[in-house]
């Protein structure tokens, strides 16, 4: 890139110089036509001006000799006299634009080049009263000329002057890049880099997604960490229960609870390799929702006495309350949601506690409710318990076969639909926890 500006720069730089070169050349040689018609127009009026021609004709003819070419033409366009050339081997001169003109209107000037290029001539004819003509010429160096001979010293402006452009484009080229280079090396410590205001929306989204890249890897490693210990776990107590009864040391009833351990932890290894699955799926956040219209209290409900043995189980009482709410949805994705919110209330409960799962329209919303009167959960854990294998008392989850991964997966399903999460506990008094869904049409 650095490369690709610099000679671009330099490119540009050459052909500026080129071109300024070419035109000022023309520029100043038509200053110089002007000039040069002009003079021999004073000339050619004040010989005509003259008292007396002969004489001004033999004065200027010693002051202008071998500069300034006189010709005296009769009325006809016979040459009567030439200070440079025998007037008698002269052909007739009327048909010269000059005399033409000179003829016609009283003066007339014309420009001719000569047979090999190098040099032009001028020539400014004026008409006398009695109709003859006076023509003064003067030889001067063509266009072509004076560039072949100004050559040299373009070639060496041009040469100094490329030069100039290159080292100015090698040095605005680094100051360009720089804070593009200085950006590279500093994208991790969010070092300001101010040169260009312009660069700085840009510089500023490149940082913020980097940092995103850098988080979003480091949790990803962590995820990694946390999946393989959590497998490992169960899988190293079922290979310690097989290895008992492997060896066979156990009896008969050890068979029978080892083989209850190995069926318990094999379970958990499914529970956690489902939760682990269905979390990568919506991760991945290109997989589309099958949204349809769903009454939520219906979902609830159902969800509701799908726990009811499970919530009997923990000496819990369920109640679902409100009425039809209508939201746009994905329907197992919301069972899901409801399902783990739900299965919390009930394990993270103390014993004759109450759940209540609420669904009701506000307005253009509709809000799930679940309030449980559990064991709460303390205000520095209220953040963190959303993350993956987050857990406030992990004995308790395990024990109640939790994965730490239901409130991540319920975090990405409220998110997928733009729905609201808010939550209030307190310790030893209870949890709820709020959803609110934009209500469907
Ligand atoms: P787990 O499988 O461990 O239940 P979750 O992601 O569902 O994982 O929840 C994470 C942690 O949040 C739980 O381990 C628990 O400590 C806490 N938690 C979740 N819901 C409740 C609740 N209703 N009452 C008290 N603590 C809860």
């Amino acid at each position: 890139m650095k490369k690709k500006i610099n000679a671009r720069m330099v490119l540009v730089a050459v052909l500026g110089i080129v071109a300024t070169m070419v035109l000022l050349t023309a520029v100043f040689y038509e200053v110089f036509k002007k000039q040069m018609v002009d003079d021999l127009r004073i000339y050619a009026l004040l010989l005509r001006g003259g008292a007396d021609r002969e004489q001004l004709l033999q004065a200027d003819g010693d002051i202008l000799a071998g500069k300034v070419r006189i010709t005296y033409l009769d009325a006809w366009g016979e040459v009567l006299y030439d200070n440079q050339a025998d007037s008698t081997d002269m052909e007739n001169h009327s048909q010269r634009p000059e005399v033409q003109a000179a003829m016609e209107t009283g003066e007339g000037q014309a420009v001719r080049r000569s047979a090999t290029l190098d040099k032009s001539t001028f020539y400014y004819a004026v008409k006398l009263e009695d109709g003859s003509i006076l023509r003064v010429s003067v030889e001067a160096e063509s266009l072509y000329s004076i560039l072949g001979s100004a050559m040299p010293s373009l070639i060496w402006i041009c040469a100094v002057l490329v030069l100039l452009s290159l080292l100015l484009a090698h040095y605005l080229t680094r100051s360009l890049m720089e804070p593009i280079e200085k950006l590279a090396e500093h994208l991790d410590d969010g070092t300001e880099i101010t040169h260009y205001e312009e660069l700085e929306p840009f510089i500023r989204t490149i940082q913020k997604q980097h940092q995103d890249i850098m988080e979003n890897a480091k949790l990803r490693q962590e995820f990694t960490a946390n999946v393989t210990h959590e497998l490992k776990t169960p899988l190293t107590s079922i290979s310690g229960y097989a290895e008992l009864i492997e060896t066979g040391m156990a009896s008969g009833d050890d068979i029978v609870r080892f083989s209850r351990g190995i069926h318990q932890n094999a379970q958990r290894l499914l529970t956690l390799i489902n939760d682990i699955i269905r979390l990568s799926e919506l991760d991945d956040s290109q997989e589309e929702l099958a949204t349809e219209r769903l009454n939520l209290y219906e979902l609830a409900a159902t969800c509701v006495e799908m726990l009811g043995v499970s919530a009997e189980k923990h000496q819990v009482s369920l109640q679902m309350e409100g009425s039809a709410g209508y939201v746009m949805g994905d329907r197992i994705m919301l069972e899901e949601l409801l399902y783990n919110l739900c299965d919390n209330a009930i394990r993270y409960n103390n014993e004759n506690g109450l759940v209540q799962v609420q669904v009701r329209q506000e307005g253009k919303k509709v809000v799930l409710m679940v309030r449980d009167t559990g064991i709460g959960i303390p205000k520095e854990h209220q953040d963190r318990i959303f993350e993956r294998f987050y857990r406030v008392d992990k004995s308790r989850s395990k024990s109640t076969g939790g994965t730490g991964l239901g409130l991540a997966i319920v975090k990405h399903i409220i998110a997928r639909h733009h729905a609201e999460l808010k939550m209030e506990s307190q310790p030893g008094e209870g949890t709820t926890i709020w959803v609110t869904f934009a209500a469907a049409e």
